[in-house]
């Protein structure tokens, strides 16, 4: 793995690694995820970077919205994985339990969800959220 010099900024996803060497390469379909984890991850630091086609992308056609809007009020500060199910090299489907935190207009808020992913076509898509674990 290349070092990089301290110049970028850390994905926003929560991995010690510069945007353009993490989420950024999926973003911008160089890499696609290789864990319901990895896609999780992107599709969250794709919300902090205002990436609606690459949300739109990765949104199984089943649920997929037309389209996705931000709020520009929204701050994406930090992402929690609380626990996962599957969703390794060899699965078809998988969970992943997250907590989102963000603010709104200066507030504190978080998102805490159970999302559900299987693949599509071979590539990990997001399906809908499921129950949370506990
Ligand atoms: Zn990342």
């Amino acid at each position: 793995m290349a070092t990089q010099s301290g110049s970028g900024a850390s994905c926003p996803c929560g991995l010690r690694l510069p945007y353009a060497a993490c989420c950024g390469r999926l973003h911008a379909g160089q890499a696609t995820a290789a864990t319901a984890e990895a896609l999780m991850r992107s599709r969250y630091s794709a919300f902090a970077v205002s990436e609606a086609a690459y949300l739109l992308r990765t949104w199984h056609r089943a649920t997929r919205p037309p389209q996705v809007r931000f709020d520009p009020d929204d701050r994406w500060s930090r992402l929690d994985i609380l626990g996962k199910t599957g969703g390794g090299l060899l699965d078809a489907e998988g969970t992943v339990e997250f907590t989102a935190h963000y603010r709104h207009r200066g507030v504190a808020r978080t998102l805490h969800e159970n999302s559900r992913f299987v693949r599509d076509a071979g590539d990990w898509a997001y399906l809908d959220a499921a129950p949370p674990a506990s």
